[in-house]
C-alpha cells in the first residue's frame, strides 16, 4: 500500500475550503476512487508527492510539460522575466517573438491573440466566428471538450464526463440552444445539420485528436469532409488545438492531418507551464477584433511576459530538428510494449495513440474510433489497472477519459518501467 499520510492530511484540509479539495475537477480523484496525491516537485519524467515518493509522470500537467519538468533553459527565462517585474498591462517584444513562432510554426494562423487559457482561447474563437460570419449556431462534438464557457458545456468530455454531468447545470436551455452536436468520426451526423440549418451555422469546433474522451484520433477524410462542407455552406472551420498543439507535430494536428482550418485555438504547450492560451487564424477574421474591428475581447493578463517568455523557451526548443520523430518513438515502445504484456496474459487492450499523445482501453473491440466506441470500455478494469500502477510508481490521469502525455525525458528506463508493471497487474488478472 501506499503511504499517503502527508497528502490524506493536506487533501482533508483543502476538502473544507474548496470544492472537492481542489481547483480543478479532474485533480480529484473521483473517477478512480482515493484520494490525490499532493504534489510538492517535479522534475524531468517524475513529479514527487508529499510523502516523498516518485512517480513516473504521464499527465504532465495535462499536457504543457512536453519538455519533462523542471526544464532548465524554461526556469532560467522564468527567472529573467521575473526580476524584470511581473505585469505591466502594457505591450512587450516578447509577445511579438511569441507571436512570430506560432505563425511561422502554424502557416494558417496568420494573425494571433494571446489569452491566458484554453477555455478563453475557445470561447474567444467562437466569438469572432460568430461575429465574422453573422451566424449564431456552433457545433461541436459528443466527447469533445472545450474549456468550460457555458454553450460548450454541451455533451462535453473530460471532467464533466467522468463525473458523469457531461452537459452542465447551470447553463440556460437559451445559451445553449445554438451549440449543435455530432459524433465524432462521423461526416454524415455533420451534414445533417448543414441541410437543417444551411445560413446559420457560424463554425464547427473539433478536436482533431479528440483527448478528453480519452484518446480518439479523428479520421483524415473526417476532418478533410469537415473542411469542405464549411466551404460549401460558408462556415468557418475552427481547430482546438488546446492540447494537439505543438504535441502531435510541431505545426500541430492540422500539419499533421494536413487540414487548414480558419481559425486555431492553442493552449498547454505554448506556455510552457505557465497559464497562457491563444487563439489565431485568418487575418481577416482577427482583425475583426478590438481595437481594429468592433468584436470584443480583452485580458488583463494576457501575454504576460514572465508567461510568454516560458512559451517563447519552450518553443524554441521544441523546434530542434528529430524531437518529434524521437517522441513518437516513444510513445510507439510505450504502446507496443503494452500490447505485448496484454496480449501474452489475454487481456483485451486497445491503445490509440499520435505523436507524443495516448490513450488505453480495455475492450474487447477492435478499434476505438467513436465516443460511443469509449463509452463500451471497462472502466471498473480500469480503476483497478489505475491504483495498481500507482502503487508501482506510474501516475496516469486519475480518470479513463483522459488521454496520456510521452515527454522527452521518459527514456527506456521508464517506459520499460511502465510496461513491467503493467505486465504485474495483467499476470495477476489470469
Ligand atoms: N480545449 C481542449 C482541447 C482542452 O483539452 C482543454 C483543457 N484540457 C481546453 C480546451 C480548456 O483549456 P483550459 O483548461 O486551459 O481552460
Amino acid at each position: 500500500m501506499l503511504n499517503t499520510f502527508k497528502s490524506e492530511t493536506l487533501y482533508n484540509q483543502a476538502l473544507s475550503v474548496m470544492p472537492g479539495g481542489v481547483n480543478s475537477p479532474v485533480r480529484a480523484f473521483n473517477g478512480v476512487g482515493g484520494i490525490p496525491l499532493f504534489i510538492e516537485r517535479a522534475n524531468g519524467a517524475y513529479i514527487y508527492d508529499v510523502d516523498n515518493k516518485a512517480y513516473i509522470d504521464y499527465v504532465g500537467s495535462w499536457g504543457p510539460m512536453i519538455l519533462g519538468h523542471n526544464d532548465p533553459d524554461v526556469a532560467n527565462a522564468v527567472i529573467n522575466a521575473v526580476r524584470n517585474g511581473l505585469s505591466y498591462g502594457a505591450p512587450t517584444e516578447i509577445e511579438t517573438k511569441v507571436a512570430n513562432l506560432v505563425t511561422q510554426l502554424m502557416p494558417s494562423i496568420e494573425m494571433v491573440r494571446m489569452v491566458n487559457s484554453g477555455t478563453e482561447a475557445t470561447m474567444s474563437a467562437i466569438r469572432v466566428a460568430r461575429g465574422f460570419t453573422g451566424r449564431d449556431k456552433i457545433i461541436k462534438f459528443e466527447g469533445c471538450y472545450h474549456g468550460h464557457a457555458d454553450y460548450l458545456l454541451v455533451k462535453a468530455g473530460s471532467g464533466a464526463l467522468t463525473f458523469g454531468h457531461p452537459t452542465s447545470p447551470g447553463v440556460p436551455d437559451d445559451f445553449v440552444k445554438h451549440t449543435l452536436v455530432c459524433d465524432y468520426n462521423n461526416l454524415e451526423s455533420v451534414k445533417k445539420q448543414f441541410e437543417q440549418y444551411p445560413n446559420d451555422i457560424a463554425a464547427i469546433i473539433i478536436e482533431p485528436v479528440a483527448g478528453n474522451m480519452n484518446c480518439v484520433p479523428a479520421k483524415k477524410a473526417f476532418l478533410q469532409g469537415l473542411r469542405e462542407l464549411c466551404n460549401q455552406y460558408g462556415a468557418l472551420l475552427i481547430i482546438d488545438e488546446v492540447m494537439t498543439g505543438f504535441r502531435v507535430a510541431l505545426s500541430g494536428a492540422q500539419g499533421y492531418y494536413n487540414v487548414v482550418p480558419d481559425l486555431t485555438c492553442l493552449g498547454k504547450i505554448i506556455g510552457g507551464g505557465m497559464p497562457v492560451g491563444a487563439f489565431g487564424g485568418r487575418a481577416d477574421i482577427m482583425m475583426q477584433l478590438a481595437p481594429t474591428g468592433p468584436i470584443y475581447q480583452a485580458g488583463t493578463l494576457s501575454g504576460n511576459p514572465v508567461a510568454m517568455a516560458a512559451g517563447y523557451a519552450t518553443l524554441t526548443k521544441l523546434m530542434e530538428v528529430g524531437i518529434y520523430q524521437e517522441l513518437e518513438n516513444k510513445t510507439a515502445a510505450l504502446a507496443d510494449g503494452l500490447l505485448a504484456v496484454a496480449k501474452k496474459y489475454n487481456v483485451p487492450l486497445v491503445v490509440n495513440y499520435v505523436g507524443a499523445m495516448f490513450g488505453l482501453f480495455f475492450t474487447t473491440a477492435s478499434e476505438i474510433t467513436s465516443y460511443q466506441d469509449v463509452m463500451q470500455c471497462n472502466i471498473e478494469l480500469f480503476k483497478k489497472f489505475y491504483h495498481h500502477m500507482l502503487n508501482e510508481g506510474v501516475y496516469f490521469a486519475p480518470s479513463a477519459f483522459e488521454a496520456g502525455f510521452m515527454s522527452l525525458k521518459h527514456t527506456d528506463k521508464e517506459i520499460n518501467h511502465t510496461i513491467d508493471a503493467a505486465s504485474r497487474f495483467f499476470n495477476n488478472l489470469v
